[in-house]
């Protein structure tokens, strides 16, 4: 077990104050692994005047100086890769190969691509008798959850860093291990110190210091709607930027012309990745309804492969969740679904055969578009299999969520499939499984949220525009 005993705040290691500690299960084995400090509103606010302090000189610093920073984190974060994916495969539960490439290999790319990102990018612009100039916004609290936890502080503070921006981040209080090994990484990549502050802790203790302290500028939120409206509240009285990505409820739309064992063999690895732990999975399988009984075979035979098991067992496909409070939501959903009469097709509320860990059966459940489980975001191995009658039902299915985060399209062809994509309020949709693409926006409509993350997009999210008005030069 590891017992970490500080934060990382202006450039060193400072132990923590208090002694309470907050616990870090091993999700498959449920012994605890580490242990964190539980931050105080004190340690928080030095981390945030740290950064403040720190901001002038790194905001000026040459672009190409703080490109070679992130260059420097790429380089340590590949170094120490399978440190890194081991302690996410016990944190989170995603099986170690896949953490490697996905939670690991997917964030290391993002680092080294927000340096190219920062360097390629227009800082300036003449537009008329002005030049519009880019800025960093300033100091960033970044608040992010434990599903894809490295992603997702990655998709904040390098943008952040490259812009300019000086960062405090609050990671999950649940798998904060990846963390404090990326803080070890950037102090060995030598930033100046006050430029990027790491505080442990409660969301509502240390997170709502990020978003009410008066010289935090902008906070960028990563977690689930609840937590995220609050945030956007309490951010709104100092009228900070406020960046949120939020939950999900993605429809995948398998039109009357796809090839069924595409899609139904595609949707359900858009459902199951990471256990169902994705706020973009493929939750809602949208099907003709004439067709219910060929998808119910297909999805049965497609689930089968998905086998349970232990993160660091070579043959498992699908780990555990995250936390005991997880499994007991998720097979709460589980339950609601049962009673209110859903076809049990695979799966089902009753614990797989494991001695220990929080594991739940790849459950599909077909349900009708009224039922709770069609609307709710249950974060956890189930898919809902919902008939339509036709493609103007189909897409008023999928839009029939506070969500917009994600979704997918199936048809025999691509056009077909985009003509009814541009239909669906959503920030992303996947033409008959389009790969995820690192430099495309990734971000919500409706209550999803209002940030877009990667690429150019994701690094404009931390830029202020300044527009100087330069005297017209007149004729002689
Ligand atoms: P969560 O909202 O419980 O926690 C997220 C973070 O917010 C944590 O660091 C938590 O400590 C903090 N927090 C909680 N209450 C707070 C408060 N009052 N003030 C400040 N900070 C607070 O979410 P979670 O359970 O960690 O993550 C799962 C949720 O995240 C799901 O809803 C999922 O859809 C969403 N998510 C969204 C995206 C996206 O990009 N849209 C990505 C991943 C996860």
């Amino acid at each position: 077990m590891t017992t970490y005993a500080s934060h990382y705040i202006n450039g060193q290691w400072v132990t923590a104050r208090s002694k309470e500690t907050l616990p870090v299960h091993d999700s498959s084995t449920e012994e605890v692994m580490a242990t964190v400090p539980a931050g105080t509103a004190q340690e928080a606010e030095l981390a945030v005047l740290a950064a403040r302090a720190a901001f002038d000189a790194w905001s000026t610093l040459p672009v190409e100086t703080r490109a070679a920073y992130l260059e420097k984190v790429a380089a340590g974060l590949k170094a120490r890769t399978d440190e890194m994916a081991m302690a996410i495969a016990r944190e989170v539960g995603m099986p170690l190969k896949m953490a490697k490439t996905v939670q690991v290999g997917g964030p290391t790319w993002h680092w080294g691509n927000f340096a190219k990102v920062a360097r390629n990018f227009e800082w300036e612009k003449k537009v008329g008798n002005s030049l519009v100039v880019r800025e960093a916004i300033g100091v960033v609290g970044c608040i992010t959850p434990w599903n894809f936890p490295l992603s997702q502080i990655t998709l904040k503070i390098a943008p952040a860093l490259a812009a300019g921006c000086t960062v405090v981040l609050k990671p999950s209080e649940i798998a904060p291990v990846n963390a404090m090994i990326l803080a070890e990484i950037i102090h060995e990549a030598g930033l100046p110190p006050g430029v990027f502050n790491l505080v442990n802790g409660m969301g509502p203790v240390v997170g709502e210091v990020l978003a009410t302290h008066p010289e935090v500028d902008m906070v960028s939120f990563t977690g689930s709607t609840g937590a995220g409206k609050r945030v956007s509240e309490l951010a709104s009285q100092s009228v900070k930027r406020i960046a949120l990505e939020l939950g999900g409820k993605s429809a995948s739309v398998i039109l009357e012309d796809a090839d069924f064992e595409a899609a139904v063999k595609g949707t359900i690895s858009a459902c199951m990745l990471n256990s169902g732990q994705t706020c973009s999975a493929h939750t809602r399988m949208l099907v003709p309804a004439g067709r219910y009984d060929e998808v119910k075979a297909l999805a049965q035979t497609a689930i089968a492969k998905f086998s349970v098991g232990p993160s660091l067992d070579e043959t498992s496909r699908l780990g555990p969740l995250v936390s005991a409070n997880q499994r007991a939501r998720v097979l709460g959903f589980i339950r609601t679904g049962i009673e209110e009469g859903a076809d049990v097709i695979a799966g089902g509320a009753e614990p797989p055969a494991i001695a220990k860990g929080y594991f739940v059966q790849p459950t599909i459940l077909g349900i009708k578009s009224t039922d709770t489980l069609a609307q709710e975001e249950i974060f956890g191995p189930v898919l809902v299999v919902i008939p339509y009658k036709d493609e103007e039902e189909a897409v008023a299915i999928a839009n029939s969520t506070i969500y917009g985060l994600g979704g997918g399209v199936w048809s025999g062809s691509d056009e077909h499939a985009m003509k009814v994509a541009r239909r669906i309020r959503t920030g992303q949709v996947d033409i008959n499984g389009g790969p995820f693409n690192g430099n495309a926006p990734f971000g919500g409509y409706k209550q999803s949220g209002n940030g877009r993350e990667n690429g150019v997009y994701g690094f404009e999210e931390f830029l202020e525009f300044k527009s100087l008005q330069l005297k017209p030069v007149t004729a002689a």
